[in-house]
């Protein structure tokens, strides 16, 4: 599953998003550092508001939404790198993740401690993407020796990488993380083999106080200037409403959003914004049992996309039918679509797109 790590300093609310996020206590939020020590991890579904919509027209009996996997990771201080808080063993638990979602203080709480007794978010973020700058660094740097010799000695392989590390290492050393770096298409692949913390996709997180909710304040505009400086993308929310919020039932939910005048919970933004900045999109299966969304990688044909139900379903691909979200919903249902002619067949060639209902012939 799609993995996105949470980091930041202790006491920015990252066990109360992290609650908020998996509904549970299991990552107890507390007024002191250090309080999460074992990576907590946490299954979250990814809201899809057209599920529902689906699920209606085809009377399906059950909504299956689409997952995504967060980890609260604990003990990142400045030293980190070096072996401070709880040293390195949180670079491998990140390292692990598909991107990171760094959470920034934009509340202002004197009951609440800060680590580095001020608040600052934007020079909290550099604390954090400077330690992830070190640590990859010293890892590119580590590797390079060996690299070169096998470069020189003719390896193709190593001429790529070592072209890669250099160009890393540029990046690092000027005090930019690696994902600023402009890679192409066909370098990708070399390159997310470096395996760098700072070439993560990442999401700047402003945990701002309940009255802000909603436009964010001063203090989380400058997280989001500086988001853009560092090939970073953001959002605005408040842990304390959405650890609220998460344990209401659905009509209290709507009524607690009313009274704060909010459209949605803040998670929801934030869940879709992990979800776009991963490059991803939904498409759907829907039928009398279930309405189900799968994950895809936008530009995924036809037959990649029948592999996410099952490998066989690539491999024996023929065919799909397909009607796009739109179709299915202003025909209400997939017999009224084929009718008007909305229903495609289409090959193996197929880019899918963000909303296509599909059905998969395989042989
Ligand atoms: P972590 O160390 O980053 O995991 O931070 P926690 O989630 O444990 O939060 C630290 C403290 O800050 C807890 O007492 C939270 O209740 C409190 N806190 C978290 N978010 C907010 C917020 O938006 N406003 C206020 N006033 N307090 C918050």
């Amino acid at each position: 599953a799609l993995k996105v790590a949470i980091v930041g300093l202790p006491n920015v609310g990252k066990s109360t998003l992290f609650n908020a996020l998996t509904k549970t206590a299991a990552a107890q939020a507390a007024n002191y550092p250090f309080c999460t020590i074992e990576p907590n991890t946490g299954d979250v579904a990814v809201p899809e508001p057209r599920l529902k919509v689906l699920a209606e027209i085809a009377g399906s009996k059950e909504i299956i939404p689409s997952r995504i996997t967060f980890v609260d990771i604990a003990g990142l201080v400045r030293g980190a790198s070096k072996g401070e808080g709880l040293g390195n063993q949180f670079l491998a638990n990140i390292r692990d993740c598909d991107a990171i979602a760094f959470v920034a203080r934009c509340f202002v709480d004197d009951d609440i401690t800060h680590v580095e007794d001020r608040i600052d978010p934007v020079s909290d973020l550099e604390i954090i993407e400077t330690e992830l700058m070190l640590a990859d660094l010293e890892s590119l740097e580590r590797r390079r020796v060996q690299m070169e010799k096998r470069a020189k000695a003719g390896d193709k392989e190593s001429q790529l990488n070592l072209k890669l590390v250099d160009l890393a290492l540029t990046q690092l050393n000027a005090g930019k993380p690696a994902r600023t770096a402009e890679i192409s298409k066909e370098d990708r692949k070399a390159w997310d083999m470096l395996q760098l913390l700072t070439a993560l996709p990442a999401l700047y997180v402003s945990n701002v106080d309940e009255n802000s909710a909603d436009e964010g304040n001063e203090l989380s505009d400058l997280v989001a200037a500086r988001a853009a400086k560092d090939g970073a993308n953001s959002v605005v929310i408040s842990a304390k409403i959405d650890s609220e919020l998460a344990v209401l039932d659905e009509a209290e939910q709507l009524e607690f959003l009313e009274t704060l005048g909010l459209a949605e919970p803040g998670l929801n933004r934030l869940i879709r914004e992990a979800y776009s900045l991963l490059g991803l999109q939904s498409y759907f299966t829907v039928g009398p049992k279930e309405a189900r969304a799968w994950t895809i990688h936008v530009g995924d044909t036809a037959p990649q996309a029948a592999g996410v139900i099952h490998t066989d379903f690539e491999k024996g691909f023929i065919r799909a039918e397909t009607i796009a979200y739109d179709d299915y919903v202003a025909l209400r249902g997939e017999a009224k679509a084929r009718e008007a002619g909305k229903l495609r067949a289409e090959g193996k060639s197929y880019v899918v797109k963000d909303g296509d209902v599909m059905n998969f012939l395989f042989s």
